[in-house]
């Protein structure tokens, strides 16, 4: 089994949310599936074991998928949240959305120096949120080794966003 047929045998396609004229991809159906979740844990487990010293989850969905990997590696597993939500000491960049800004914080204290860290989550659409996180981690001196998602919405070039960050995705959507 590949993480791309576990993806999309797994996905929910929902219009209009959460706007009208965006179609979500839900991929809690995977999460919720057991042996394909924990076969999908596997394959990222045996795709990174050795390479990475810890994994960053991007919330919300991120970190669903970032914590069984961090825990199957024994590695640790680095929070990176929306503005205001871990106490600090944070540091924080703002970013674009497609409407307005956000902002996205970690704590220093849970990124190791020189750490080889993976950057997971679910969808990159714009790649705002990515780039984002990767500005963080490479502030607080860790090495982004990769940015992997599940799903990429090719026509939104987020990729083009993490420029020469090495990047991967198990599916492409337009
Ligand atoms: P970006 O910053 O525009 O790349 O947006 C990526 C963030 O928005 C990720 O954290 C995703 O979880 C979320 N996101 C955007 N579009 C979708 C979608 O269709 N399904 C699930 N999450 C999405």
């Amino acid at each position: 089994v590949e993480i791309a047929a576990l993806v999309e045998e797994n996905l929910r396609l929902v219009p209009d949310f959460p706007m009208q004229g965006v179609l979500f991809r839900d991929i809690t159906p995977l999460f919720a599936n057991g042996p394909a979740f924990a076969e999908l844990v596997a394959l990222l487990a045996n795709r990174y074991a050795g390479k990475i010293d810890m994994v960053a989850g991007l919330e919300s969905r991120g970190f669903i998928l970032a914590a069984p990997l961090a825990a199957e590696l024994g590695i640790g597993m680095i929070a990176i949240r929306k503005a205001g939500k871990l106490p600090g000491p944070v540091v924080g960049v703002d970013y674009a959305l497609e409407y307005g800004t956000g902002r996205l914080e970690v704590q220093p204290a849970s990124v190791p120096k020189d750490s080889r860290v993976l950057v997971l989550d679910d969808v990159l659409a714009t790649g705002g949120t990515a780039k984002a996180a990767c500005d963080l981690l490479s502030q607080c001196g860790a090495h982004v080794v990769e940015v992997a998602v599940l799903m990429e919405l090719i026509d939104l070039k987020g990729k083009d966003k993490l420029a020469e960050i090495p990047f991967v995705t198990a599916v492409q959507v337009r």
